[in-house]
């Protein structure tokens, strides 16, 4: 006789912990989810919210691909205030070396079924006047859009519990494992299957995942209503999204329905306050005007901070645990999360229930980074 509480107990009410609630509760289990503060408290508030394609390896890409479908199902779904936009992203060419690879990545995607369009340096001035001149031009990709994070985590947690599922939040868990959810109050609870959702701290409730918090800023300016109109992201990004050793920044920015613009990206391994660093930040600041000078008149409303959850071939960590027959990891997913999530649900719950899944598995499952140090 089954003595557990619930069905699936979920640690992490961010969008990882969301979206596996909402795809557990709606298979009809009994699911709890589980979380030290509130809904989309952690990365999910501090992300971008840039749903896209990527291709560094195949198993990128068909995560990245499927999760896109997975939310263009959703999008009649998603309340106004979600903000799902299909904005399209264009990767941006600054040189001809640049435009290379422009090709590459458009008869790639092409070949997979992604649409695509190669851009000349007209055609690129043409849909983004505010670019400066000069650049070589670029590669649209039009099915790629934006969300509103917080606000999509909230949605799917508003699903799960409309299926009974039960949410616990200012509850922080002390230790998982063999089917037993410790909060800090000493309170414990069972479950079949435990979830581990807590992004860049999954760690600390099972030592030996192989994480490493990396450290984004993101500044919003005020309103400037078309300025912008697609998510623009250098080539050069790709460059520093791979590198693992130094601190990088790119030009990465995004439109807002509200005419506000967020400007990114930067990528620190190390930094573990969650302090704005000044140095970083005029970097990202500067390397975004080289793109499009006009951001340097404008009015930033708001600077912060998030971490991702980096593992060490960039890749997440979707499925069991070794050691631990009740323990699933969700986690892992560094600068991709909020488009991943929908994904990670469905082949989470897929190798719970025993489906088959639409994607190969087998890339993102944890056993491949078990640390020498885990318990196993
Ligand atoms: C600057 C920046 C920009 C980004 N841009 C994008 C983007 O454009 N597109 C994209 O797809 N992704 C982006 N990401 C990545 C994305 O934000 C993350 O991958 C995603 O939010 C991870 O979600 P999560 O649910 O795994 O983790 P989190 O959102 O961090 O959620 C984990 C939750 O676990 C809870 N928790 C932790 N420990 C405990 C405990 N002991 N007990 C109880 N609860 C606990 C936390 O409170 C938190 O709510 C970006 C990230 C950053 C930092």
């Amino acid at each position: 006789m089954n003595s557990a509480a619930y069905d699936v107990a979920i640690v992490g009410a961010g969008i990882v912990g969301a979206a596996c609630a909402d795809e557990f509760a709606r298979r009809g289990l009994r699911v709890a989810i589980v979380d030290r503060a509130f809904v989309g408290s952690g990365a999910t508030a501090a992300g971008m919210g840039h749903i896209v394609v990527m291709d560094d390896s195949e198993a990128q890409f068909a995560l990245t691909r499927y999760s896109q479908r997975l939310w263009q199902e959703l999008r009649p779904e998603l309340p106004d205030e979600v903000e799902y936009e299909e904005c399209g992203t264009i990767w941006v060419a600054a040189d001809e070396e640049e435009l290379i690879e422009v090709r590459r990545k458009g008869e790639y995607y092409g070949k997979l079924g992604v649409p695509t369009e190669v851009l000349d340096s007209q055609r690129l001035k043409f849909l983004e006047p505010n670019l400066r001149g000069g650049l070589a031009g670029g590669l649209l990709v039009p099915e790629d859009g934006v969300l509103y994070p917080p606000c999509a985590a909230g949605f799917l947690i508003e699903r799960a519990q409309k299926h009974e599922a039960d949410l616990r939040l200012d509850a922080p868990v002390a230790k998982i494992g063999q089917g037993r959810i410790l909060l800090n109050d000493g309170r414990e609870f069972r479950a079949e299957t435990i979830v581990n959702a807590a992004g860049a701290v999954a760690a600390e409730l099972t030592p030996g995942i192989a994480i490493m918090k990396r450290k984004g800023h993101l500044v919003i300016t005020d309103r400037y209503p078309g300025f912008l109109l697609h998510q623009l992201v250098e080539l050069g990004y790709l460059k520093s999204a791979h590198s693992v050793s130094s601190d990088s920044v790119a030009f990465n920015v995004q439109p807002r329905r509200t005419g506000q613009i967020l400007i990114g990206s930067s990528r620190q391994f190390g930094a573990e306050n969650k302090d704005v660093d000044n140095n970083i930040l005029s970097r990202m600041l500067r390397r975004a005007q080289q793109f499009m000078p006009g951001l340097g008149t404008m009015s930033s409303i708001r600077t912060w901070t998030g971490f991702r959850a980096a593992t060490p071939d960039k890749l997440p960590l979707i499925g069991p645990w070794p050691g631990d027959k009740s323990l699933f990891l969700a986690t892992g997913h560094e600068g991709l999360g909020i488009t991943t999530s929908l994904g990670t649900a469905r082949i989470l719950v897929d190798q719970i229930t025993g489906a088959k899944s639409e994607i190969p598995i087998e890339p993102y499952l944890p056993s491949r980074v078990v640390k020498e140090e885990a318990h196993v």
